[in-house]
């Protein structure tokens, strides 16, 4: 499928299946067999459509995809959730794919502020070291702006996740935006109201000191939140704050609940493309 827009590929494969439903119709054959070929290559295409799922219609121009991401590596950084580890050419694919049929790469904050036609939103949440390493060049090299949402781990453990230097570095760059994801990634509707204002409120501050300007987006550690930590977030002086629930959906809608769709490792390129165009998600 490499050079083949996917999304003229969904009117070759439905031409396709259309000719051989009339190949299996018209064959000179009895009509029990013409039927069974009929049935079969039902089946062959019903199964190929779940696969796929390319009725669903492509998101509004208007809408912007936010995707969701974690670690970018060959190995799997956390075997609890393989998922949240993509391959550096899975991704570069993707954004290839992505950016051939016409869609540009922006921060969270560009897509919020400044909407347009065709936009996405790469978010990277957890600030795994690996987002310097490996996703900063893949970045720079494919001219593409993504976000990043932080902890304060870093500080005490820069093996694994990123550190000031880093962090400044990134965002100096250009081509990368920084948003919160409280101090410890603490699952924000498990904890008291106390504990989630100082996470929120501590990793904002640490945040803006490093890149020097304060985050204005946030997103809730592990997807968790309530409606008293929506307020937190707002109160903090937060703008908007991104979920983990799937799907796409206006923006306008609920900003401090923006649907993301997650891009599983080990996708094929075409499914790792509906997915993030179509809202499929297949784990
Ligand atoms: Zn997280």
């Amino acid at each position: 499928m490499q050079g083949f827009p996917y999304e003229r590929a969904i009117w070759l494969g439905l031409a396709v299946w259309l000719a051989g439903a009339l190949v299996a119709c018209l064959m000179p054959a009895p009509w029990a067999v013409r039927i069974g070929a009929m049935a079969l290559w039902g089946a062959v295409g019903l199964v190929a459509s779940l696969r796929v799922a390319w009725w669903r219609p492509r998101a509004p121009r208007a809408c912007p995809l936010f995707l969701m991401l974690h670690a970018v590596s060959e190995a799997v950084v956390d075997p609890v959730c393989p998922n949240n580890s993509i391959r550096p050419g899975e991704l570069a694919r993707l954004i290839l794919d992505l950016r051939r049929a016409g869609y540009t790469f922006h921060t969270v904050s560009e897509v919020l502020f400044d909407p347009g036609s065709r936009r996405v939103a790469l978010t990277f949440d957890d600030g795994f070291v690996d987002n310097y390493t490996t996703l900063f060049p893949l970045l720079r090299e494919l001219g593409a702006k993504a976000t990043c949402y932080v902890t304060n781990r870093g500080a005490a453990d820069p093996t694994h996740f990123l550190s000031a230097g880093q962090i400044r570095e990134m965002a100096d760059s250009g081509l990368i935006e920084f948003g919160g994801h409280t101090a410890n990634h603490t699952v924000l509707s498990e904890v008291s109201a106390a504990v989630a204002k100082r996470e929120i409120e501590e990793n904002r501050a640490w945040l803006g000191e490093i890149v020097g300007r304060l985050p204005a987006t946030f997103a809730y550690p592990c997807g968790g939140f309530t409606e008293e930590t929506v307020e937190l977030v707002r109160e903090a002086g937060y703008v908007a704050a991104l979920t983990m629930r799937k799907g796409m959906r206006p923006v306008s809608l609920a900003p401090f609940e923006i649907h993301r769709q997650i891009i599983p490792r080990g996708c094929r390129p075409w499914q790792a493309y509906f997915i993030a165009t179509r809202g499929r998600f297949r784990a």
